[in-house]
């Protein structure tokens, strides 16, 4: 079955990858690239400004031969290490899901502090946002909608007046 082993460029970084149809390979990328999910993944981190090449079309290859000639490739453009490669090609499906279950995980955990920042920072102004308070009927409401209905209220307006 034919295949093909093409390139991505961004910058001076590369990534390597095999396909069987390579439209469908480049817009299953463009796809992932629009996915906030795979933001994590050196390859998607500036995919806009990529260039897509094909570098070498295999008349006939199985499954097999093509993910290691996809790994010579790999090794030959040191994508793993130096590119935007992230794992061997030869990993089987299992091997694949846990290496970038590790990497999300890592990516997870590396923005926790961040996100733990920002909770922070949205409870405590929640907190300063549920002394909504009119000072006149000497009054507390939980949200600043409700203390605008206060203020409309005849009770309100009753001590005002
Ligand atoms: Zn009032």
């Amino acid at each position: 079955m034919k295949a093909y082993i093409y390139k991505i460029t961004i910058d001076d970084k590369n990534y390597i990858g095999s396909c069987r149809n390579p439209n469908e390979r480049l817009l299953q990328h463009i796809k992932r690239n629009n996915n906030g999910k795979y933001k994590h993944l050196k390859l998607y981190k500036s995919f806009d400004y990529c260039n897509f090449n094909i570098i070498e079309i295999i008349e006939d290859i199985d499954d097999n031969n093509l993910v290691k000639l996809e790994q010579n490739y790999i090794d030959k453009f040191d994508t793993i290490n130096n590119g935007l490669n992230e794992v061997k090609s030869y990993l089987s499906k299992e091997e694949f899901k846990k290496q970038h279950n590790k990497i999300s995980n890592k990516y997870r955990n590396n923005n926790k502090e961040l996100c733990n920042e920002k909770i922070k920072e949205i409870r405590n102004l929640h907190i300063l946002n549920q002394t909504f308070r009119c000072e006149i009927c000497n009054y507390n409401f939980g949200s600043n909608r409700d203390l605008q209905r206060h203020k409309t209220s005849k009770s309100h307006l009753k001590n005002i007046v």
